[in-house]
């Protein structure tokens, strides 16, 4: 697709003044890109085939702390390096900053030579082995949610994050009016992605004042996660660029609605015909879809964590919000954990409603493919859709309501443990823990307004 480049292309672009800077970049544990900006003819040189990192990268906070606990890395290891190994089929224009390329990274252990587990591609790389090895492939897609706020990142950080006021006024879903005004920021983002090799399909207005959208299509899993990582980061990169500030977080408030990131999926043979529609079934659906389905149902409380890794994601799942709270599946209703869309279509898929706009792109895949695959290789039963209000629903189970709870149920999953490895589920257990460690020992300027008088 445009904006894809080769390294000949990117030689010729180097030749001609058109590009001068590299960005070399991996995918960190919260989904960030993280790396080096090379002088092309750096890159060019020799980078393109490695260059190192900190191994720090792959086992700290959204703060860049470094917890203990960790197996893969530790002071007392003293912290060493990771190669990271362009993948050059991910090399493009970064058509937003000027004279600019990005390609992405595979990380591989500077000692042992081997790809490092825990890495969120690798993570997700293995999941999609799997699927080929049942002769199987995916294609995924990511709705992304966010918030666009009147002032910059560094304003807000100013006013101690209380100059909150999004760029809206009021509620703008699917509203041309409104998303008119964001012009500003969403042109360019559409444009500059598509530019730079990202299928950008629309954006639109979300159900909440200053709440957009931002849809890409689908692809197979690490295309959709690469391509997820880079749409987020324009987003924040072209708001900044507008002196506006873009937000991911799940929820800013406790009033307003959260952003999501709802996954469609569905499976195809080696030839990328649909293995989920059967015309003659019930809603089109086939037997491996049904199984599949049932499976991300079955292991919805193991794999919360990958759709929700911080404190702040669970002030999402609230009733009414259309952010589910129970994990039963539905056709074509949002107050459910699972919709069913494009009933009885060559393009019937299943979409994930759990995830926030917060989570890891890499870690939620794979999860969801896993906890899939696992249904349809256990021939797992569909229990009946659910209809109705889902949220007043006694019969489906709750998709765990904190981050404690769901930590737990990803920690005991035997069938993350068989999927993902010991070492991985032991090294996000970790992370969990350490973010739920360190919000507890934090007195927040709740507690303090409530009780600094009246207590
Ligand atoms: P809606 O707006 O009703 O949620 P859309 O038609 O906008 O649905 O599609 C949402 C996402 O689903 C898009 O990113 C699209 O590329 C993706 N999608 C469409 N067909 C499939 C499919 N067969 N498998 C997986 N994803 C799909």
């Amino acid at each position: 697709m445009t904006g894809l480049l080769s390294l000949d292309n990117l030689k010729s672009h180097v030749g001609a003044g058109e590009i001068d800077t590299v960005l070399v970049c991996l995918v960190d544990m919260q989904g960030r890109l993280m790396g080096k900006r090379f002088h092309a003819q750096h890159f060019l040189d020799g980078a393109w085939e490695e260059t190192h990192c900190c191994n720090y990268l792959l086992a700290t906070d959204l703060e860049m702390a470094t917890p203990d606990g960790y197996a893969a890395t530790s002071w007392e290891d003293g912290y060493g390096d990771y190669v990271m190994r362009p993948d050059l089929s991910t090399l493009r224009r970064v058509a937003w900053l000027d004279g600019t390329a990005m390609v992405l990274s595979d990380i591989v252990d500077h000692h042992k030579h081997e790809g490092v587990p825990h890495n969120p591609r690798t993570v997700l790389k293995r999941q999609v082995e799997q699927l080929e090895a049942h002769g199987l492939t995916a294609n995924m897609a990511t709705e992304l949610e966010f918030f666009l706020f009147e002032k910059s990142f560094d304003e807000i950080r100013r006013s101690g994050f209380r100059d909150l006021e999004p760029i809206s006024g009021y509620n703008e879903d699917y509203h041309i009016l409104q998303t008119t005004k964001e012009e500003v920021v969403m042109r360019p983002l559409r444009n500059h992605l598509y530019a730079s090799g990202v299928p950008v399909e629309n954006s639109k207005g979300e159900a909440e004042a200053g709440q957009e959208e931002l849809n890409i299509r689908y692809a197979d899993p690490i295309a959709c996660a690469d391509h997820h990582t880079i749409a987020k980061h324009a987003t924040k990169e072209i708001a900044w660029q507008h002196g506006h500030a873009a937000s991911f977080i799940a929820k800013w408030h406790h009033d307003r609605v959260g952003s999501a990131s709802h996954i469609h999926q569905s499976l195809s043979d080696r030839n990328g015909k649909s293995v989920f529609f059967d015309d003659s079934a019930d809603h089109g659906m086939s037997g491996i879809m049904r199984h599949y389905v049932a499976g991300l149902i079955q292991y919805a409380a193991d794999t919360t964590y990958f759709l929700a890794p911080y404190i702040n994601s669970y002030k999402r799942f609230a009733k009414g919000t259309f952010a589910p709270t129970k994990t039963a599946w539905s056709i074509d209703n949002r107050t459910a954990g699972f919709r069913l869309c494009g009933e009885h279509t060559e393009a019937v898929r299943i979409e994930c409603r759990i995830g926030g706009s917060d989570f890891n792109p890499y870690l939620a895949l794979a999860a969801q493919l896993a906890a899939g695959l696992k249904g349809v290789k256990d021939k797992l039963e569909l229990p009946p859709p659910t209809a109705g209000d889902l949220y007043a629903s006694k019969r489906s189970r709750d998709v765990p309501s904190t981050l404690r709870a769901a930590t737990e149920a990803m920690r005991k999953s035997k069938m993350l443990r068989e999927a993902f490895g010991d070492d991985v589920i032991d090294h996000y257990t970790r992370a969990a823990t350490w973010e739920q460690e360190e919000f507890d020992r934090v007195v927040t300027n709740y507690e303090v307004a409530r009780g600094f008088e009246r207590a």
